[in-house]
């Protein structure tokens, strides 16, 4: 085992350790006093957060130890979906260090050192990548951190509350181990609504809009780009489906399991796709009937050497899975496509390019 593998593992167990100590040293050494001991007002009080606390457990060890999802070997994208190409050449994406393409939405962790489904970010937290087959754990395991440290920071709060009052009206003083707990949790727990809160905030946005990080990273540089540039008018993302129809991709079909340990549905390498823009509609029907006649970008890839590309002048950020909409002759629509929509489509004006790093 390497230095870095022995310290990646060290944090999760420093991870595992922290959770522990702040969870329980607030309640045997302050809470539960603080609440009269054994009773049944103690018991309905004190279940539920330990029922968060448990499921924060399992989503932690469920997201540390499922594997995020890596490409198959001997993967070729498949001819009868969208995928992604290189914006400087339209070819099929490809990883030279794993020496296998990239579906939709890969990319290459230079940490775990191969290239990961759905790539939302490497986490040193959980020593591993978070992908396809773990985004729901995570999301799982950082809203379960944040309700029980809010949780336990309002009873926390309660018994600080308490203290102050018997300190001033009675000149009453509590146990030193006591107040030592209370204070060192009170920061702790607080620590953690405010970290946590923060990143949980921003997973709410990508989980609601279907984008991993990158993609959130990304997304910003293109509106960047646009909005130093006249040439692009308009960056559209085709994952985003629709809230409800993005959280269900992640969490599972049925709402009231969503906050439930499950395993994720689909292999990550495909993703439904909308179109955006004029002929938006049309698109995202074709999608919704028949997926078999979803928009096609790419039938072979030798196809995307030859294709013809955007004028050179266009400046666009070489990013991946960012979709930039131009006004004009961009031909990045298969013409199969095109072929397929209505003519009352204009969908000339809809140009789609996925490009690569
Ligand atoms: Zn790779
Ligand atoms: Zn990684």
């Amino acid at each position: 085992m390497t230095w870095n593998e022995l310290k990646g593992q060290l944090v999760v167990v420093i991870v595992a350790l922290l959770t522990t100590f702040i969870a329980y040293t607030s309640q045997i050494f302050v809470i539960w006093n603080f609440l009269g001991g054994a009773s049944l007002h103690t018991l309905l009080i004190l279940i539920p957060l330990n029922v968060f606390i448990i499921l924060l457990y399992i989503n932690y060890a469920l997201v540390c130890l499922t594997d995020p999802g890596c490409v198959p070997e001997n993967w070729v994208p498949d001819t009868q979906t969208h995928m992604e190409v290189k914006r400087s050449t339209h070819e099929p994406r490809f990883c030279k260090t794993c020496n296998n393409y990239k579906p939709p939405r890969t990319h290459h962790c230079s940490t775990c050192g191969r290239c990961v489904l759905k790539m939302d970010h490497h986490c040193p937290w959980i020593n591993s990548c978070v992908g396809f087959h773990n985004y729901g754990h995570f999301i799982r395991f950082i809203t379960y951190i944040e309700i029980s440290a809010i949780y336990l920071f309002v009873l926390l709060g309660c018994r600080l509350a308490q203290v102050i009052h018997q300190m001033n009206e009675y000149n009453v003083h509590p146990p030193t181990l006591e107040a030592a707990f209370l204070a060192i949790n009170l920061i702790l727990s607080f620590a953690a609504i405010v970290t946590v809160g923060i990143l949980s905030g921003y997973h709410v946005y990508c989980l609601t809009t279907n984008t991993t990080t990158i993609e959130g990273w990304e997304k910003g540089t293109a509106l960047t780009m646009k909005s130093h540039s006249g040439k692009i008018s308009d960056v559209k993302y085709p994952y985003n489906l629709g809230w409800y129809r993005n959280v269900c991709a992640v969490l599972g079909n049925q709402p009231l399991f969503w906050m439930w340990p499950q395993r994720m549905q689909g292999n990550g390498l495909y993703f439904p796709m909308r179109l955006q823009g004029e002929g938006e509609k049309r698109a995202s029907t074709l999608m919704h009937e028949d997926t078999s006649e979803f928009a096609t970008l790419v039938r072979k890839p030798s196809r995307l050497h030859t294709r013809a590309s955007t004028s050179s002048n266009l400046r666009v950020p070489t990013t991946p899975a960012s979709v930039l909409t131009f006004n004009t002759t961009s031909t990045l629509v298969d013409p199969l496509f095109t072929a397929k929509l209505p003519s009352s489509s204009t969908t000339k004006e809809t140009a789609i390019e996925l490009p690569c790093r």
